[in-house]
């Protein structure tokens, strides 16, 4: 029998409505005002919920559990534990206790943790978030955790999220509370992360180490047709690809993530998909496992799904579009204007928080997108500039503007904008969300945060964008409540934020180079690379602003930006080797061969008739023999290059070495190696080409 789309929505989580049916009514309620109110289980609603979910668990075919956790770098872990515990008649029970619940103590040691444990503890243990349901996942009841140390360091990416949510919530229900809005409880922050990316055909990934090792084509040449046409954009789906989109929406939809629109992208071979947004918490969440999913479920298939930033040259990139906002337990979207002069001074306020912060910390939102892959998509041919800079549209530009001026916002009615007597003009929602090409985009009710790679955590910006914009209501909401006349306060609090900020506000187009030079102009940061731009985490005044905000102490700053810096240097280090191991295993005795049957040719030509015309196969070796030759140059190079590098001690002066001359070391490999792919007889070449991995899915 055929389910229908609500029957398998959620079928494989342990959410609200199941909890409800298994629970007592009394733990029910009391677990549900543990989840409002964000406070620690007790053990005895925790052993009510355990024996509920285990028995749920048994029910769907679940053997194991496991605390399900992000560690801090861009996967999840989990480690299976099975139900069975033996009983005195040599049988077994299956059982789950509410301590095993509330908290697992994974042997995670060897998890990256930037020194953090290793000066205190081994171990780390994990802590339910009950916020975020449990769900099923081959067999296995995976519980959502937050995994921190014994000395309550957080070794995740979830526990600062969560303390990031807390610091914005506890700001935002100030600045409600002065505008006398006494119903809302809390303020959430919500996302919805579009996720983009690459299938390719199984056969030919397998056929490339660099893929295999790196996610990344580390050679290439274009192949004739690339996305110029622009025809892939919304094309037809190719039935392949539709038969696995269909999979992964009810796999997806089974985990209660509630997968939305899905289409071509601008790139042959490229998609995206868009779930409707939830909390910040459990958007991540969702993010993860869709992530996880998308790659599982593509090998079903027979294909291989590319997460990387920027898989092919000289074709779009993936990013995963951080649509950002806030709104309250009651429903109301704290960054939609709304109808009444008093809604839109509100939103007004909010909509300066963000500017105000997001000017301020230009270096923070750069640099938790940061990563080596993403280097090569930022000011490429999609992806936003590297400079930080927010799109509001001409209308509501035109809006600030006038506040700031004490204008008209309006051509004909040269009327002031008088906040909080005047209501704001109807923008077109369409008219706010076409540039493409900003970094941080306001989309008529929330922000568009584009920098994102496609295989990053949206833990790591948001966490950033959640403490930067609750540290600007902070400041709001101190001036604000001591102000005699909150009214005027508010308009020069509104005022002065534009005028000091609306340098980084930029409606024109993000990728020409004139923008760079205004940019530049104008005092914005333009941190081109990992390198440069992480060193900004560990400054004085970002550090004390976490600790502040109570969000990461200095410790967990400085070992996330040790994990950081350490995962930048291996990563291109692994490049390095591959592409080594390539061109001197691979391409190499590829052209060696194809060389050899040009001069077997010439020669047994001549052997016939000593004045017959050898020119294509003359010239043709004796081209492939200079780029032979260049590329077996380049190979020495970057070998000594990788040998440099290790002689170095710390890992910022590797990843300055990265950047000033190993980058640039594989780029010379990969120039001829290129050059070569386009004259070598394809019988020879080694690996499947561009052509075949971007146009090869029939
Ligand atoms: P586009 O491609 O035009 O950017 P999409 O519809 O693909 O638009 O994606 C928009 C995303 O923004 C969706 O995931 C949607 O759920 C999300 N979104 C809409 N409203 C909000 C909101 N208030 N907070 C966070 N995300 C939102
Ligand atoms: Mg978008």
């Amino acid at each position: 029998m055929k389910q229908t789309v609500p029957e398998i929505f959620g079928s494989k989580v342990f959410n609200q409505a199941e909890m409800k049916k298994r629970l007592p009514k009394d733990t029910y309620k009391e677990l549900m005002k543990t989840i409002d109110e964000g406070k620690p289980l007790n053990i005895k609603i925790a052993n009510a919920v355990s024996h509920a979910m285990k028995e749920w668990a048994l029910e769907q075919g679940a053997t194991h559990y496991t605390h399900w956790f992000q560690p801090m770098t861009g996967v999840t872990a989990e480690k299976h534990d099975s139900f069975i515990h033996p009983t005195d008649d040599g049988n077994v029970v299956m059982t789950f206790s509410g301590k095993e619940l509330i908290k697992g103590e994974p042997d995670a040691s060897s998890f990256p943790n930037g020194g953090l444990r290793a000066t205190f503890e081994a171990r780390g243990y994990t802590a339910w978030d009950p916020t975020s349901y449990a769900f099923i996942k081959d067999k296995v009841l995976c519980i959502p955790t937050a995994f921190c140390s014994y000395t309550g360091h957080a070794l995740d990416k979830k526990t600062p999220l969560l303390r990031s949510m807390e610091a914005i919530n506890k700001q935002a229900l100030r600045i409600l509370k002065l505008f006398g809005n006494e119903d809302a409880v809390s303020v959430k922050t919500t996302v919805g992360p579009e996720q983009e990316y690459f299938l390719v055909d199984e056969k030919f990934y397998e056929q490339r180490k660099d893929l295999i090792y790196t996610g990344r084509t580390l050679f290439g040449a274009n192949s004739p047709k690339g996305q110029e046409m622009e025809d892939h954009y919304f094309g037809t789906i190719k039935s392949r690809v539709q038969e696995f989109m269909d999979d992964l929406n009810v796999e997806l939809w089974k985990l209660g993530i509630s997968a939305k629109t899905e289409h071509n992208e601008v790139a042959p071979a490229q998609h995206e998909l868009a779930p409707v947004f939830s909390t910040t918490n459990i958007a991540t969440d969702h993010n993860q496992l869709t992530m996880e999913l998308m790659q599982r479920i593509a090998k079903k298939h027979g294909l291989v799904c590319l997460l990387h930033e920027k898989p092919f040259e000289g074709v779009n990139g993936s990013g995963k579009h951080n649509n950002w906002s806030l709104s309250t337990n009651t429903g109301i979207n704290l960054l939609e204007p709304g109808d009444t002069p008093h809604d839109n001074a509100q939103f007004l306020l909010f909509l300066c928080a963000v500017i105000k912060a997001v000017d301020e910390h230009q270096d923070l939102l750069r640099l938790s997108v940061a990563t080596a892959g993403n280097d090569h998509r930022l000011g490429a041919n999609e992806a936003p500039p590297a400079i930080i800079s927010i799109f509001l549209g001409d209308e509501l530009t035109e809006v600030l503007e006038a506040i700031e001026n004490d204008s008209g916002y309006d051509g004909k009615e040269k009327e002031y904008m008088r906040i909080g007597a005047d209501v704001l003009p109807k923008f077109r929602k369409d008219s706010t969300d076409r540039n493409r090409t900003s970094p941080f985009a306001f989309t008529g009710n929330k922000f568009e945060f584009r920098m994102p790679g496609s295989n990053s955590s949206i833990a790591g910006c948001n966490i950033i964008l959640n403490t930067v914009v609750a540290d600007e209501l902070e400041k709001f909401a101190d001036v604000l409540e001591v102000a005699p006349d909150f009214e005027s306060a508010l308009n020069a609090l509104i005022k002065d934020t534009i005028k000091n900020h609306k340098r980084i506000i930029f409606n024109g187009n993000g990728y020409d180079d004139s923008w760079i030079e205004e940019a530049e102009k104008r005092g914005l940061l333009n941190l081109k690379t990992t390198p440069d731009a992480l060193p900004y985490f560990v400054k004085e005044e970002n550090i004390a602003l976490f600790e502040k905000q109570h969000v990461y102490s200095k410790e967990e700053i400085e070992s996330r930006y040790e994990v950081l810096i350490e995962e930048y240097v291996k990563t291109i280090n692994i490049e390095a080797r591959t592409m080594l191991d390539m061109a001197k295993k691979e391409i190499l005795p590829a052209v060696t061969s194809y060389s050899k049957s040009l001069a077997d040719t010439i020669l047994s030509k001549k052997s016939v008739c000593d004045s017959i015309n050898t020119t294509y196969e003359t010239e043709n070796l004796k081209q492939t023999s200079d780029l032979l030759n260049e590329a077996f140059s380049a190979v020495h190079e970057l070998e000594q290059a990788v040998n440099e590098m290790d002689s170095f001690e710390s890992y910022e002066q590797k990843a300055n070495f990265v950047k000033d001359v190993l980058l640039s070391k594989m780029d010379s490999l990969r120039k001829p190696c290129d050059s070569l792919e386009v004259i070598v007889d394809e019988q020879y070449w080694p690996f499947p080409t561009y052509g075949k991995l971007l146009f090869g899915i029939m």
